[in-house]
């Protein structure tokens, strides 16, 4: 497998914070899509039960679970749901390094990570795979997911009709003041953003990544809602971004084509004027700038 266990310590340094977005997401629910939907839950097995978080127990999981239909699978922000049978809804959240696998059993074996797998009819497994354990699994009453914390501090989704200008003014006002990528990565105001997107949204927009939001001109707010719906767009149809940790995989194991076209993101040169990507790091988040164009 091609994970930088060898080099953990050099990737907590310099990826900490990066986990899948909403491009990733997205392109991991479109497969799942494709793949599960309609197919029955055979058995259920854990190896690290504290992935399962919420109410219910491992026992009582299994119990509600097996026999049951994925009916169709949904994105709430960065959250994976699969909709099943009889009212219940499964949410996963990859967090850092999780990753949902689809495939036989040979295919699931290959990956040493494996803590979460389904068997399905059809003698097709899904498996979530984390190497550092932090993903989430939550089983909840469908009708009671939208109360759920995860879900309910969701703001504005970027890909939905409602997402106009004027929402998104209308949630930047809200907040009143703060750094314009902090603002865009706070799943409150729009969901799905993280570190990855926001720095390209704000190289594309040019506007420097540290400006308060009070200060951002109309005309440039109008080009940062312009830039998250492109990008993210850009994004989904390359089945999103992996990067040099080759972290991120989709449910094929294949990676994101997007990592290629990222322009701030661990860019050595401004890809506009050529002036050197500026880097800091706050809270162990890098933020990337062209000073020249983004002001
Ligand atoms: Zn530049």
């Amino acid at each position: 497998m091609h994970c930088c266990i060898a080099t953990m310590k050099q990737c907590n340094k310099i990826y900490y914070n990066r986990m899948p977005e909403l491009p990733e997401v997205e392109t991991i629910v479109r497969q799942l899509n494709k793949k599960v939907k309609s197919l029955k839950i055979t058995k259920v097995w854990f190896d690290y039960p504290k992935l399962l978080k919420g109410e219910i127990n491992q026992q009582n999981f299994k119990e509600i679970v097996e026999g049951k239909t994925i009916l169709k699978v949904a994105r709430e922000g960065k959250n994976i749901i699969f909709h099943l049978s009889g009212g219940w809804s499964l949410i996963i959240h990859l967090k850092l390094t999780g990753r949902i696998l689809v495939g036989n059993d040979d295919f699931i074996a290959e990956d040493p990570y494996v803590h979460f797998k389904m068997e399905l009819s059809d003698g097709i497994y899904l498996a979530l795979s984390d190497l550092r354990k932090f993903a989430k699994i939550i089983l909840e009453k469908t009708e009671k997911i939208k109360t759920l914390e995860e879900i309910k501090k969701l703001g504005l989704e970027p890909l939905a009709k409602d997402f106009t200008f004027e929402a998104f003014d209308e949630a930047l006002a809200k907040k009143r003041s703060g750094k314009i990528k902090n603002i865009l990565m706070d799943q409150s105001v729009v969901s799905g953003i993280g570190n990855i997107y926001a720095n390209e949204i704000l190289w594309k927009a040019k506007v420097s990544p540290f400006k308060d939001i009070k200060l951002l001109s109309l005309k440039e707010k109008r080009e940062i809602y312009e830039a998250i719906k492109k990008i993210l767009q850009e994004a989904i149809k390359l089945r999103g971004s992996t990067i040099n940790d080759e972290m991120y995989r989709d449910i094929k194991g294949e990676m994101g084509g997007y990592g290629k076209l990222l322009k701030a993101y661990h860019q050595e040169k401004c890809a506009r004027c050529g002036t050197p990507i500026k880097r800091t790091l706050e809270k162990g988040r890098a933020t990337f700038y062209c000073e020249r164009c983004q002001n």
